[in-house]
């Protein structure tokens, strides 16, 4: 237990918040920031780019950079300029009042009391489950077109899903692939019907209805699929260099329920322009609170702005003389 308040406490550690760490730190506010511990259901301090290959849109890396080196990165940077780190993660938050409080594990006292907290808890792409998932990540098998689109030029690939994602991943991925397969589990799509059109009118993509995958091929890099008739049950595999999986995203938002406000799809709402949430002296950066750009830099972009929120809120609290 912390007696004391820290400046900044920060929740996650991938691009939103390592990059709130770098610039807290060098605005001598003294960070903390809680990176999580890896689970079972896929968390990983880190974020996102801990099960990604090749990252060739950051900028900055001319020939590219491995995900896990781009944050080890991000890490060390913050790390140099005084950020402290805990691998646990926040079970419970009390953001009532200040100051605010949070848990680790079941403990009663609060392990961490914070004037201003930044919350980079970051998002998770749904998966199929499937077993081979978590061995083909990133070797073919991949939850972002805008980011591995580039590497499937001149070859046959698919998409799982029937949403709007489903859609805009299979329109952009016909920029590299001959063939791009759309894998949905009914016969009628979700998405809206602007997106449905563009993708009918594509001569590269080909609908395979009411088929589900039940399993991912390949060793060490992906080679195709298995998939099954949802009707006859009938099953067959479909040989490939890439699978795209956009069957949605979860933010990981449960901690704050009841504590911040969401909409309805869980992504926390932040003021226009600014990173601050519906509670005083608590900022919200990263795909937490992003529905729509999802990636590295734009992450990276609003931790800065996170940063100086929460040290110009700080400010303003000083000056007012609550501090
Ligand atoms: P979504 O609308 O929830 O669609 C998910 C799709 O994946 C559905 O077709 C669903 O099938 C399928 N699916 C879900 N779980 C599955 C599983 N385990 N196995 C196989 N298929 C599965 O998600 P989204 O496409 O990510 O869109 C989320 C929101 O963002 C929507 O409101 C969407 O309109 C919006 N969005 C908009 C745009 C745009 O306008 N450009 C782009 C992206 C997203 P069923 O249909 O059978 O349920």
């Amino acid at each position: 237990m912390t007696s004391s308040p820290r400046e900044v406490v920060i929740v996650g550690s991938g691009p939103a918040g390592l990059t709130a760490a770098i610039y807290c730190a060098r605005a001598n506010l003294e960070p903390l920031v809680f990176e999580g511990e890896p689970s079972s259901t896929g968390d990983q301090p880190g974020g996102q780019l801990m099960i990604t290959t090749d990252v060739e849109n950051y900028p900055g890396f001319p020939d590219g950079i491995m995900g896990p080196d781009l944050m080890a990165a991000f890490r060390a940077q913050a790390a140099r300029f005084g950020a402290e780190f805990r691998t646990e993660k926040i079970s419970r938050v009390d953001f009532s009042g200040q100051p605010l409080r949070l848990w680790v594990g079941d403990d009663d006292a609060p392990s961490a009391l914070a004037r201003t907290v930044i919350v980079s808890t970051g998002a998770q792409s749904l998966m199929l489950g499937l077993e081979a998932e978590e061995r083909l990540i990133g070797r073919g098998l991949s939850t972002c077109a805008t980011c591995d689109g580039f590497f499937f030029g001149g070859q046959e690939i698919a998409v799982v899903g029937g949403g709007d994602s489903a859609m805009e991943e299979a329109l952009f991925l016909t920029k590299f692939a001959t063939k791009v397969t759309v894998i949905h589990r009914r016969d009628q799509l979700r998405a809206s019907k602007i997106m449905q059109d563009r993708a009918f009118a594509s001569d590269r993509i080909e609908f395979l209805w009411n088929h589900a995958v039940t399993d991912i091929l390949g060793d060490e890099t992906l080679e195709g699929v298995r998939v099954r008739h949802t009707g006859t049950g009938d099953e067959h595999t479909l040989p490939l260099a890439g699978l795209f999986i956009a069957i949605g995203h979860r933010p990981n938002t449960d901690l704050f329920r009841g504590s911040l406000a969401m909409k309805p799809n869980g992504y926390l709402i932040t003021e226009p322009d600014s990173t601050s949430t519906n509670v005083p002296g608590v900022f919200a950066c990263g795909d937490v609170q992003d529905d729509v750009y999802r990636q590295a830099v734009t992450a990276a972009g609003s931790g800065c702005m996170a940063a100086i929120d929460a040290e110009r809120w700080l400010e303003a609290q000083h000056d007012a003389g609550h501090r």
